[in-house]
């Protein structure tokens, strides 16, 4: 469990990865939600959060524990593939978190992989507002009506 002052910064680089591209969508603005949400943060850490990432150059931070930082980088490849890829930009942003915490690209690669897997899941269990169908497991348009999630 993190103190309020690092959940700050947990929460800061998440925030800074999901705007490396732009405003934060809808999507990620989910998500970002539900990383409040399993990490109890309430609306006074997640305004410190939102100013720190405000001031000019701020640098992705590792705190916690090894463990802490990996889910962090967990949450920022989450966010940063939400939006449909993963630019060149964002991998900029992260590799000097992921330098700092001491893991390896192959390992970058496999959570990469596993967020992946998640994002697809999680699709797939989306309804469409339209026809009502699920999406099958890796497709890229509901089965009745086809149209691509979104
Ligand atoms: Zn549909």
């Amino acid at each position: 469990m993190l103190t309020p002052d690092l959940l700050v910064y947990y929460l800061a680089n998440v925030i800074k990865v999901a705007q490396t591209d732009g405003k934060m969508n809808a999507k990620a603005q989910a998500s970002l939600k539900e990383v409040c949400k399993r990490m109890a943060v309430d609306k006074k850490i997640l305004k410190e959060a939102a100013g720190t990432v405000a001031r000019d150059g701020y640098v992705l931070m590792p705190v916690g524990r090894f463990s802490d930082k990996v889910m962090n980088l967990e949450d920022m490849l989450f966010v940063a593939l939400i939006d449909g890829s993963f630019s060149e930009a964002e991998r900029e942003e992260i590799q000097g978190f992921v330098e700092k915490i001491h893991v390896t690209e192959q390992q970058v690669e496999t959570i990469l992989t596993e967020t992946k897997m998640k994002l697809d899941i999680q699709m797939a269990a989306a309804e469409c507002g339209q026809c009502g169908t699920t999406l099958p497991p890796g497709a890229r348009e509901y089965p009745a009506c086809k149209t691509p999630p979104g």
